[in-house]
């Protein structure tokens, strides 16, 4: 294979799909990552994934599964234990979506799942991949290669060692838009595309209860103590909700933390409310220490927050949650209809990205992968005609994502215990109709979407066929009742 690929962006993305074209036969293919290494930690990026059957789709394809499977907590022995301020707490077995249909899935920290996929590559693919870190890709450009006077693309980089006047350029075939949510590539393409002005390459946007809510993440020692007395220490993998001791709006806050295998590992926990809260206006590490200490006063917070962490904390601006939203165009060709055109694919968080609701980012980026890898078998390599496949049979999935993340679960962090007392109804009376009626009821989203049997797109139309049967009976028995008051 004598075509060359440049992946920009070395996440969960751009790192599968590198290795799934070097087992696909390519040989040579560029990472461009602007972090410094594939396990870099940062603080507020140290977000746990639950890789489940459809990400395992991709690593079962690169032979990474039972390496996944031992890095990772299995979901089915997860322990979920909820702390009440007043110290009393309570256990019981994470709720798994339980059926035939279903994979065990595993958590693990994005750091280790990264780690897991450049270590492949540094063991088996070095010969034709290579990832360069601290490389950040600055423009994209159409150029007349000099070897044949075909159009190429060229992309040009720097690397953040050199100085400013050493830039990098590349030129490829394939270039594998794999650069996150404010992808420089989709933007790249969404300029080329603005002369038939379709907005094929910009994101559609979808409102949604957690977008826009705001998050930080606290780094704690591994097995921190969790009462006051320092004596009982958390399980790695059990998952925590601390509960604040603050019951009014300004100032309630929860503590979250996930499971993660590694007992030696430091264990993060989550802060995630609205954005005008009292606890993102604290100015530093004292304001921050003495409002969690009051907040959590079952933790000895002493022990598990040092003075750096909490000064840290106070400075970071943390993130907020996007809204749901997708892009419909997922490829691009330099020219129509001929077999050795260059060519954009778009993947992962450059085409669809949302909150962590359902717990799909990472899952969703390795399906694409999946996807792609059909496609470009499919065509044999042909890009002409292996992109529009790749854009066909994936585009429904795309944007059934971003809708799916609206109804999910967006009301899981707390922000109005009535709306989501409202969502609970309607996910329990689903899955009761489900259970009498499983030909005419489907089970709520946020059950099918981890049957990875079912693509996005079926999961949608499916939740939608229930939902316009619920309007149908209850404006049915709302037309009856009123029909009987009126006749007596
Ligand atoms: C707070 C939070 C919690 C989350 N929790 C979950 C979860 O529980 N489960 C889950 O599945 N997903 C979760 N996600 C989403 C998940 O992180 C993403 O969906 C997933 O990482 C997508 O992978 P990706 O490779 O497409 O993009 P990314 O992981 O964003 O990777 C893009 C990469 O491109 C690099 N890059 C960007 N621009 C350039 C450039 N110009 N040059 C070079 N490199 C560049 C970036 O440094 C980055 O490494 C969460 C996200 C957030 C913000």
């Amino acid at each position: 294979m004598e075509k060359t690929a440049i992946a920009i962006g070395g996440g969960p993305a751009g790192l599968a799909t590198a290795l799934m074209l070097a087992k696909s036969g390519w040989n040579n293919i560029t990472v461009l990552e602007k972090r410094p290494s594939a396990d870099f930690y940062e603080p507020d990026k140290s977000f746990l994934y639950l890789i489940d059957g459809r990400g395992q789709k991709c690593t079962d394809f690169l032979g990474l599964s039972d390496r996944l499977a031992e890095l990772g907590v299995a979901n089915t022995d997860v322990n979920f234990t909820v702390i009440q301020a007043d110290g009393s707490q309570n256990t019981s077995k994470m709720p798994v979506p339980g059926s035939r249909d279903r994979k065990t899935a595993y958590w693990l920290p994005r750091s280790t799942f990264m780690q897991l996929l450049y270590q492949e590559i540094e063991q088996n693919w070095r010969h034709c991949i290579t990832v360069l870190f601290d490389t950040v890709c600055l423009e994209i450009d159409r150029a007349i290669a000099d070897s044949d006077g075909s159009e190429k693309l060229k992309v040009i980089a720097k690397n953040n060692n050199e100085g400013d006047d050493q830039n990098l350029t590349f030129e490829t075939d394939l270039l594998l838009g794999c650069d996150g949510i404010t992808s420089i590539v989709r933007k790249t393409l969404s300029k080329w595309d603005d002369s038939a002005g379709s907005k094929r390459f910009e994101m559609r946007h979808f409102p949604s209860p957690s977008s826009g809510l705001k998050y930080k993440v606290l780094t704690l020692p591994p097995q921190p103590p969790l009462n006051r007395d320092g004596s009982e220490r958390a399980i790695p993998s059990t998952a925590y909700a601390i509960r604040g001791a603050f019951r009014d709006r300004d100032r309630a806050v929860s503590l979250g933390l996930l499971p993660r295998k590694n007992p030696d590992e430091p264990r993060t926990a989550n802060i995630i409310t609205y954005p005008d809260r009292d606890i993102w206006k604290l100015q530093d590490g004292k304001q921050v220490f003495d409002f969690l200490e009051t907040a959590f006063p079952q933790l000895p917070i002493d022990k598990i927050l040092s003075s750096e962490e909490v000064a840290r904390f106070a400075e970071s601006q943390g993130g907020q949650f996007p809204d749901p939203q997708y892009c419909p165009g997922l490829f691009f060709l330099l020219s129509e209809n001929d077999k050795n055109t260059a060519g954009v694919v778009l993947m992962g968080d450059a085409i669809h990205c949302f909150p962590p609701d359902i717990g799909q980012g990472v899952n969703a980026a390795l399906e694409d992968v999946c996807v792609l890898h059909q496609a470009i078998s499919e065509a044999e390599n042909d890009l002409s005609r292996a992109l529009p496949l790749y854009e066909s049979l994936r585009a429904n999935d795309t944007a059934a994502l971003a809708k799916l993340a609206q109804i999910g679960f967006p009301w899981q962090y707390n922000q109005n215990q009535f709306r989501k007392n409202l969502w609970r109804v309607n996910v329990i009376l689903r899955v009761l109709l489900n259970r009498l009626l499983p030909q005419i009821f489907d089970p709520p989203a946020i059950l099918m979407i981890s049957n990875y049997n079912l693509s996005y797109d079926e999961i949608w139309r499916k939740a939608q066929k229930t939902t316009a049967i619920l309007y149908l009976l209850i404006s049915g028995l709302a037309i009856a009742s009123w029909v009987s008051i009126w006749r007596f």
